[in-house]
């Protein structure tokens, strides 16, 4: 029923905002390096106004759709910054996937995850090598459509996926930043993993480890 599948969701932009407040200052450290140090504080206050607009919406009614497009909204407005525009493009990506008055099967999930990795590649324009969160988004989702259409069921799947963003986030390290620094700052994040990357990973985990419940 579509109130409830809101109500889940509202449930997953719960837990994302929790996982930014608890990685919050290990973000802010790795943006620090070669950034501007400000990527924690940019998650939180993301998540955290999606958090709002999200609840919001839920006590207007909204079904599933309405709900992640106006939590992806409220995600770059409340972030400022590249990540929160990526994030919130991605939400509202996800929910363009869903409709408001049906229910969503796993296919949906995948659907709209696929979707939301699309939405960021699309918007930020990175490459991958640039050391983005595409480097690890653009892998999960290819793990995810991989394991999905080879029968796995969702949970599985996303496990499996954001194992597969886990270790790729870990492997930005050995690149030098390309996109939207200087080529010194891009040298100094040699051996620094991508903030951007990482909190794509650790939300992705989270994600994964909730759906398995
Ligand atoms: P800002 O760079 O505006 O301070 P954040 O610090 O919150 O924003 O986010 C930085 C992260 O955003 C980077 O670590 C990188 O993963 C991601 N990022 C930056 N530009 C792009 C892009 N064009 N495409 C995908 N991800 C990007
Ligand atoms: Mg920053
Ligand atoms: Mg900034």
């Amino acid at each position: 029923e579509s109130r409830s599948l809101a109500a889940s969701l509202h449930e997953i932009v719960k837990l994302l905002e929790s996982v930014c407040a608890e990685h919050e200052d290990e973000l802010g450290r790795l943006d620090a390096v070669a950034g501007d140090g400000d990527h924690g504080q940019g998650m939180v206050l993301g998540s955290r106004g999606a958090v709002e607009a999200g609840r919001e919406a839920l006590n207007r009614g909204a079904g599933a759709r309405t709900l992640l497009v106006h939590a992806g909204t409220a995600w770059a407005e409340s972030a400022g910054g590249t990540s929160g525009a990526l994030w919130g493009s991605a939400l509202t990506a996800a929910g363009r996937a869903l409709s408001d008055d049906a229910s969503a099967d796993a296919a949906a999930g995948v659907e709209a995850l696929l979707n939301a990795v699309e939405a960021v590649q699309r918007l930020g324009g990175a490459k991958l090598g640039d050391k983005t969160m595409v480097d690890a988004a653009a892998p999960f989702a290819a793990e995810l459509q991989a394991r999905f259409e080879g029968g796995a069921d969702l949970p599985s799947a996303l496990t499996s996926a954001a194992g597969v963003a886990t270790r790729a986030a870990a492997e930005t390290a050995e690149l030098r930043a390309r996109l939207g620094r200087s080529r010194v700052l891009g040298d100094k994040s040699l051996g620094t993993p991508d903030p951007g990357a990482t909190s794509f990973a650790l939300l992705m985990e989270a994600l994964a480890e909730h759906l398995k419940k």
